[in-house]
């Protein structure tokens, strides 16, 4: 339901007047943006094909994904072309079997000179033009042809088009910096990416191979960059309910809810005398008489390493705070936090008190994150375990792994 309602709130979003546009915006002029869902890396670890039906359920008409084989996982899970269209970036050209794409109506994102040739090639052998959208290096220095191969590439392009084996239906870029809208620098350097990102336009128009389908906003610009929504946005970070960037602001500003809700049970519960050593390599010590849990999650499942919590005073490590975890006790819920390394299949927390007074249990459910619905819930988000790992919180939902249940409410 969350994933659906945020998608809803994103095409909202896709849609909105940009500044000089006046209140009707592009309503007005006809013009619709319309909303991929990026449901690459399993939905970043939601699961991909009920994330992407909950998208379309929620306005999305694109799908995107990384590999060639998330997209024909989509089209093999039944999601024909009447309901979706999908985008494969294709990130490693030399592997993929273009020809099962084009035979499934999968867009192609083309890139290189390798492929272009490959693509072309497979549209040979199926008979039938493959869709493709041109990727373009606007300034991130990764996908897409650089501004010093364009004109060799597009003239390629438009000879491949004229002998109908190429639909060009595209033209795309990413951003690099959008979550930052308050660093001028920042600011500066997306500008300068659009002002590239229009360059090309021209440059492939008089290649003759004009893109009926221009994108490039990310969730960051979907959010905060109307005049850069062109035809079509393709938020993924932001159908999860996050922001790219937490300085950008919380889901909240934006009316988007995590989705997402990690949660686990007590295995065990005990008490500790004070000044014992928890967890490999003894880099927390119980400082009082007190009452350890163990969570049954570890790196195993995907909770990173790096999120362990250290606290020894005065010793070579320095005391760092581990990932919460938020408890129920008898005085309402409170946040705990991984104390000692994170293990294999399990860590354990530090309840500072006793579990007796406290009313703390095996088998009690305690919330590693989800939507954080503020501070009465004391419920932590995945943008708390992503600082307690120091990374994103895009990587903290990516790396829960299968054996990780999920259910769907
Ligand atoms: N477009 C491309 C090409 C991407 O690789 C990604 C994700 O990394 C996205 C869009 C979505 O970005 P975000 O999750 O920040 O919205």
């Amino acid at each position: 339901r969350a994933l659906r309602d945020n998608m809803r709130r994103l095409v909202a979003m896709a849609n909105q007047p940009a500044a000089g546009q006046g209140k009707a915006g592009r309503q007005a002029n006809g013009h619709r943006t319309e909303v991929m869902g990026v449901v690459k890396a399993d939905a970043y670890g939601h699961g991909l094909v009920p994330t992407a039906l909950a998208a379309l359920a929620g306005g999305a008409t694109w799908l995107g994904t990384a590999q060639a084989r998330e997209a024909l996982l989509l089209r093999h899970a039944g999601i024909g072309v009447d309901r979706a269209r999908i985008l494969t970036w294709v990130n490693n050209p030399l592997e993929v079997a273009y020809d099962e794409l084009i035979a499934n109506d999968i867009d192609i994102s083309v890139g290189t000179a390798t492929a272009m040739e490959k693509v072309a090639a497979a549209a040979k052998a199926v008979g039938k033009p493959a869709r493709v959208h041109v990727k373009v290096d606007t300034g991130f220095g990764r996908n897409g042809f650089t501004p010093a191969q364009a004109e060799e590439a597009f003239a390629r392009l438009g000879d491949l088009a004229d002998e109908g084996l190429l639909d060009v239906v595209g033209q795309w870029s990413h951003l690099a910096v959008a979550d930052a809208p308050d660093i001028p620098e920042f600011v500066e350097e997306t500008d300068h990416q659009i002002a590239l990102f229009e360059r090309f336009t021209r440059q492939m128009t008089n290649a003759g191979i004009p893109p009926k389908i221009r994108h490039l906003a990310n969730t960051a610009a979907t959010l905060s960059r109307p005049a850069i929504h062109y035809d079509l946005v393709r938020p993924g970070v932001g159908l999860y309910g996050y922001e790219a960037d937490p300085a950008m602001g919380t889901p909240a500003d934006f009316k988007l809810v995590p989705a997402m809700t990690l949660q686990a049970q007590l295995s065990s519960v005990k008490d500790m005398l004070p000044g014992m050593g928890l967890s490999y390599g003894r880099v927390y010590l119980t400082e009082e008489l007190t009452s350890t849990a163990i969570v049954p999650v570890g790196y195993a499942d995907g909770i990173h390493r790096s999120a362990s919590g250290f606290d020894l005073s005065g010793s070579r490590h320095t005391s760092k705070p581990g990932g919460p975890v938020r408890v129920m006790t008898n005085d309402g819920p409170k946040l705990f936090r991984v104390s000692g390394r994170v293990c294999m299949d399990q860590f354990i927390i530090d309840l500072h008190g006793s579990a007796a007074e406290l009313g703390v249990g095996v088998g009690d459910t305690v919330v590693l994150f989800g939507p954080g619905r503020g501070e009465a819930y004391a419920e932590p988000t995945a943008d708390d375990w992503a600082r307690a790992a120091d990374t994103i919180s895009y990587e903290i939902f990516t790396c829960l792994r299968n054996r990780v249940p999920r259910l769907y409410l």
